[in-house]
């Protein structure tokens, strides 16, 4: 086998922090990146199993990278690499299926031998991060929610969480090389929580040993760390949004006004079919006390239309939920049914006709509160973190609410991974233009 590796990664921010942990991983054995999948000796398929569309994706393309490499081992890990059916499926075209958080044992499968003092924890691995700038720390792994619809829970596992200090030092690490931008990912922050340990108590001194971290606090240490960046995190669900978080946001500058709090739906029926856990009415009383600590927040969420038994009636609802929380952004999904999740068992019973007319109806809506919101930027000064250039070679970066900010009259400069002061000239929709003022 070539010591050469390639990975291809469909899905989240979980996904994508991942494969910057096998990378890190496959270097540590003397295995080097190949860009082109065809020339590697390793293909990985770092998988995502939310939608249909995003499994169909694997079926054409392993088969085809099988075909123009007859030698090559391809590894598939992620969402779908626990579904006994995807097993059954590529099993003649895949040599390894592997659950991520085996992912300190692949060294047996590829016949290598173990080097001394590497972790048995996946999330211990060193990432080899892609970007200069932008760093997403996982915070931990799995979910205990069991969302009706979802399949993390039965792809990932339980919940499990690192040590504060571990991830406290990671971030400090990075922020110490320049990085701007330290993103905490797990798939719901809000209900990390671990005792806390001796080496804890460096970041936390107010702690006794044995006490409780939990996720606001997590934050405002992190918050506190000395340097030039600024800190996200990803994802809050509602039934977890505390008080506690909505002040740490509020009196923690580092922390961008930005939140990504997953509704759903806007019907209870549903919500509860769902097993989301929440209703509508305590959803939007955690908007309202969201835009009330800090009226500037950028407010996201995450929306499925035509789950089972949606009416017309419950769709409307949605509708309304969006004009009341007059969100920046939405994620809309037309609902697709996994094997395995207890949705699955339901009737899908709304039409990908009618589903389309929802996502469309939902996406008009969208676009009017997110061109409202997007005034308030106009003539108006703002922070941006520059990212990366544009086909016609303009710089593009985003702000801390998240927002796309198109930057004018500095294409020379090689302003990537910087902060910058922009002017906001212009404002659309999902979008902003400006000049770039100083960095
Ligand atoms: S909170 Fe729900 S939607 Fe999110 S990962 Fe867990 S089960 Fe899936």
């Amino acid at each position: 086998m070539k010591k050469t590796y390639h990975i291809i990664t469909i899905g989240c921010q979980m996904n994508i922090s991942d494969s910057e942990r096998i990378a890190a991983y496959l270097e540590s054995y003397g295995f080097k990146s190949e860009p082109n999948r065809v020339k590697a000796g390793l293909v990985i398929l770092n998988t995502c199993g939310i939608r249909q569309k995003a499994e169909d994706r694997n079926y054409g393309l392993i088969p085809e990278i099988r075909e123009k490499n007859p030698l090559v081992k391809i590894i598939l890990t992620g969402c779908l690499a626990e579904r006994k059916d995807v097993r059954r499926r590529l099993d003649k075209v895949v040599d390894i299926f592997l659950p991520i958080k085996n992912l300190p044992e692949l060294y047996r499968e590829l016949g290598l031998v173990k080097k001394i003092n590497k972790t048995n924890d996946y999330l211990e691995i060193n990432p080899k991060v892609n970007s200069k700038f932008s760093v997403f720390i996982p915070i931990g792994n799995g979910c205990d929610n069991f969302c009706s619809y979802c399949v993390v829970p039965y792809a990932r596992g339980r919940e499990i969480y690192r040590s504060a200090s571990d991830i406290i030092a990671e971030a400090q690490k990075f922020i110490k090389q320049g990085f701007k931008e330290i993103i905490l990912i797990a798939q719901n922050v809000n209900s990390y929580k671990i005792k806390a340990a001796k080496a804890d108590l460096k970041f936390f001194p107010n702690k006794k040993a044995g006490e409780e971290i939990n996720f606001p606090e997590l934050l405002v240490a992190a918050a506190k760390l000395t340097g030039d960046f600024w800190l996200r995190f990803f994802t809050s669900h509602p039934k977890n949004m505390s008080a506690e978080l909505i002040a740490a946001m509020k009196n923690n500058r580092q922390i961008c006004r930005q939140i990504h709090l997953p509704a759903q739906s806007g019907d209870d029926r549903i919500l509860a079919a769902m097993n989301r856990k929440y209703t509508v009415k305590h959803y939007l009383s955690l908007v309202k006390a969201l835009r009330k600590a800090i009226p500037e927040i950028g407010l996201s969420s995450d929306l499925i239309v035509g789950f089972p038994g949606e009416t017309k009636k419950q769709f409307a609802k949605t509708e309304k939920l969006m004009r009341q929380a007059e969100y920046d952004m939405v994620y809309l999904a037309r609902f697709s049914s996994r094997p395995g999740t207890a949705a699955a068992k339901l009737k899908d019973n709304v039409s990908a006709a009618e589903k389309q007319r929802r996502e469309e109806a939902l996406n008009k809506i969208l676009s009017q509160t997110a061109w409202k919101n997007n005034q308030r930027y106009l003539n108006k000064a703002i922070k941006v973190l520059v990212q990366e250039k544009n086909k016609r070679g303009e710089w593009l970066g985003k702000n801390e609410q998240f927002v796309t900010v198109k930057i004018l009259g500095s294409a020379k400069e090689n302003l990537q991974g910087k902060f910058v002061r922009v002017k906001i000239t212009e404002v659309r929709d999902f979008g902003l233009t400006g000049v770039h003022l100083s960095s």
